[in-house]
């Protein structure tokens, strides 16, 4: 039994096939390119092997998961694309999972993160900010798959327009674009920092102490706080894995994010809030999009466990 995991983004797009036990078989990715369509076909006719029982698609949302279809913000050319008869196109008949990428961040987070965790909360911090969740090991995908949009759960009313029509989500205080339009306006200059990468200056920036680059991870730190423990108060989980380019800012966003916990997260079972930054990097999302085709063939996956490479090389 192996299953295909495909991981797409606006930038790029990932292959692998994984083994139930977490071993990655064979990993390809491409720029997503102009012509994603394209990009995504050949890519999956490359591993259509024999043998391959199961698909999981882990794709930038919004999706209709009952259709197979997919929106993604940052792919303009696919809106309402069938990725799931896209993708059968080049494997034939197997069932193909879809869901969010930030959703498949957390199961992957989940399975092979090495936590030994019932239910878990990722986020993925970085041009937007997505989510998802497991719960006593169940993945929580909602009515439609799109259950996770952590990005926008207001975390001030009066706040600044959101791309999705409301006002003062998540989104617009803590993305990396969002971070870097606020210290701007409060005197923070890239110097020469390729235009395409201010998030990065901003974070080099921020270590250096520069007092409006400091305060957008301050603020940032603040609004993830009140939405970790809105969602936690909701969900039960003590669990929180951050991933994405912000979360790559490590202590800087970290620390002041659990002293916010510590002072807000009071109901008795939000004490014991853990908040790590992945373990699985890139490949996360793949892991969490194979883990979800493997659980729709039955499979019983342990979570705690670590990727197969990563066990010889500590075995070694
Ligand atoms: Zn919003």
């Amino acid at each position: 039994m192996t299953v295909l995991a495909l991981d797409i983004g606006g930038t790029k797009i990932a292959a692998a096939h994984v083994a139930p036990d977490g071993t990655l078989l064979a990993r390809a990715e491409h720029p997503t390119g102009p012509a994603p369509t394209t990009t995504l076909r050949r890519l999956v006719a490359s591993f259509a092997v024999p043998g391959l029982t199961a698909v999981g698609v882990g794709s930038a949302g919004p999706l209709d998961a009952a259709a197979g279809t997919v929106s993604p913000v940052n792919i303009r050319a696919w809106r309402g694309f069938p990725l799931a008869d896209a993708v059968r196109r080049s494997v034939g008949a197997v069932p193909v999972v879809l869901a969010g990428d930030a959703q498949c961040m957390a199961v992957g987070e989940w399975w092979l993160g090495g936590r030994d965790v019932t239910s878990l909360l990722g986020i993925v911090v970085s041009t937007g900010i997505g989510g998802g969740a497991v719960l006593r090991g169940v993945p929580i995908l909602g009515t439609t798959g799109n259950a996770g949009h952590i990005g926008h759960i207001v975390v001030d009313p009066d706040g600044e327009p959101c791309p999705c029509g409301a006002r003062g989500c998540l989104e617009t205080v803590a993305s990396g674009p969002s971070m870097v339009r606020w210290a701007l306006a409060r005197g923070w200059t890239p110097g020469g920092a390729d235009p395409a990468d201010t998030a990065k200056a901003l974070t080099a920036a921020a270590r250096d102490g520069v007092p409006a680059a400091r305060a957008a991870f301050d603020r940032a730190a603040d609004a993830l706080a009140t939405a970790i423990r809105t969602t936690t108060a909701i969900l039960d989980i003590s669990d929180v894995v951050i991933g994405g380019g912000v979360a790559a800012a490590g202590a800087l966003l970290l620390d002041p994010l659990r002293a916010a916990l510590a002072r807000h997260a009071t109901l008795t079972f939000q004490h014991d809030l853990t908040v790590t930054t992945t373990s699985l990097a890139r490949d996360a999302g793949l892991y969490g999009a194979a883990a979800l085709a493997l659980i729709a063939e039955g499979a019983a996956l342990r979570p705690g466990s670590v990727p197969r490479a990563d066990r010889r090389t500590a075995s070694a």
